[in-house]
């Protein structure tokens, strides 16, 4: 297998600064792989909005600089570096995801719970990503791709859909209960909905515009609530939940206000499911309806290993299915403006060229 010297990606070298698309930027060759590492032909990447989060610097943790993006990366193993013992192979099939790699050896690694390593390593955040032909990252998290599923519908499921897949399991829900979903629209969230109908739950989608809501009602959604032209939305979501409000609320969206407005509507012992990352934002509950209501509140942080080959496994068998649109990796700063924007439904997946 050649590999060649340079290639196309997208950098930029500051927070907030401009995206650099190169044709010119070095690609690790198999000889410079470390024991653990491997080199992976990436055809496509899905872009998530933590990419943009990482681009603003808008989390309180610092990425690397200059940074390559992006962690929905599909493609093939190219090459392993020596000394390494794995089961993967050249040729195999692979995705990269948020967590590139852990220890595997710690308490929370024991446990399964991977992406709170101290010892983590998140693609397109500390190492190179996935908007770049060929990636270097660690094989013991490499998730393999199920035969037959294309590359541009695993692509969302590596963050997007490993992510909701997870919150809905710590939701304390069960089949029947209402689910709703905050950012149903987006590339999370129309994943979500999916999901959720899949293991017999009703969901309820909350997010604007008719696009979305069309989308939403199409994937499963049992009611659409549009945040922008509600005069209540606590007063609708009860409204489409026989007046008593979900029995979860997963905010898979960037807005503080969908935290707060989640505390209110859920049904007592209803479960707030924290995913979506707004910046410099606090959930203010308030201590003695929270203990009154039996309410619980739940962080949870992307999947394991384990929780990737589920979420992808749904997407093979067809119960999920990423509504996508395909662009050229050097379009990365309009998809990035339409997220900004809100006008992207589904999910967009860069094509590479590789
Ligand atoms: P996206 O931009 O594709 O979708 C967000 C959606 O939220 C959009 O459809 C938007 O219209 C909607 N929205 C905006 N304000 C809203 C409001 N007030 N109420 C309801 N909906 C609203 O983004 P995405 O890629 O789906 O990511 C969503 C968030 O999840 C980001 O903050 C991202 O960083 C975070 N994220 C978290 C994890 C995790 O492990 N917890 C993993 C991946 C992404
Ligand atoms: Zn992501």
């Amino acid at each position: 297998m050649t590999i060649p010297a340079t290639q196309a990606a997208v950098i930029f070298e500051k927070s907030n600064g401009p995206l650099i698309y190169k044709t010119d930027w070095p690609v690790t060759q198999a000889k410079e792989l470390k024991p653990g590492e491997a080199l992976v032909k990436i055809t496509h990447s899905g872009v998530c909005h933590t990419d943009l989060h990482a681009l603003k610097g808008d989390w309180p943790l610092d990425t690397r600089l200059p940074l390559v993006g992006g962690h929905e990366g599909v493609g093939t193993i190219v090459a392993i570096g020596e000394g390494t013992t794995t089961n993967r192979k050249i040729g195999d099939r692979v995705g990269i995801k948020w967590l590139a790699d852990s220890c595997l050896d710690c308490e929370v690694c024991r446990r399964g719970q991977e992406a709170t390593c101290s010892n983590a390593v998140c693609s397109g955040f500390a190492v190179h990503g996935t908007f770049q032909q060929y990636a270097v990252s660690y094989v013991r998290h490499l998730t393999p791709i199920p035969a037959g599923l294309d590359p541009v519908q695993a692509g969302p499921i590596l963050c997007a859909g490993v992510t909701v897949w997870k919150a809905i399991k710590q939701s304390n829900t069960n089949p029947g209960d209402y689910i709703l979903i905050s950012g149903a629209g987006g590339g999370l969230g129309h994943l979500a909905l999916q999901y959720a109908a899949a293991i017999g739950l009703r969901p309820i989608a909350v997010d604007t515009g008719e696009e979305k809501r069309k989308l939403c009602m199409e994937l499963g959604a049992e009611k659409f609530i549009d945040f922008r032209t509600s005069q209540d939305i606590k007063a609708d979501i009860r409204a489409a939940t026989d007046g008593l409000g979900p029995h979860a609320a997963v905010i898979a969206s960037s807005s503080a206000a969908a935290y707060n407005d989640a505390l209110e509507y859920l049904r007592n012992h209803g479960t707030l499911v924290a995913v979506g990352l707004p910046a410099d934002s606090y959930i203010k509950a308030n201590v003695f309806w929270t203990v009154f209501r039996a309410l619980r509140i739940v962080g949870s942080y992307v999947g394991n290993r384990q929780d990737a080959i589920e979420a992808l496994d749904f997407a093979a068998r067809g119960k999920v299915k990423a509504i996508v649109k395909v662009q050229p990796l050097k379009s990365l700063a309009e998809v990035y403006e339409g997220m900004e924007k809100g006008t992207v439904s589904g999910r967009i997946v860069l094509e590479t060229g590789a």
